[in-house]
């Protein structure tokens, strides 16, 4: 088996290439990993009835599903 000069500089080059590459890759999707949902999900919680739901609309009031009174947001 002969090795060529071009093979005993590419190969450790690429190799450590692809070293860099997939620690790159690892730090990046650690760094932001991918969201499965962009949705935001405003929080309500009723003055009256005090249940506490979910509405995915950017409104400032929500209508409370169980009594229908209109409530703000407790976080955005
Ligand atoms: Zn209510």
């Amino acid at each position: 088996m002969s090795v060529t000069l071009s093979q005993v500089v590419l190969i450790p080059m690429l190799t450590t290439l692809w070293v860099v590459l997939v620690c790159w890759g690892y730090y990046m999707f650690r760094a932001h990993p991918p969201q499965l949902t962009r949705q935001r999900n405003r929080i309500y919680r009723c003055q009256v009835c005090e249940h506490v739901y979910l509405d995915a609309r950017d409104v400032p009031l929500a209508r409370c599903p169980r009594c229908g009174v209109l409530n703000e947001s407790v976080k955005t």
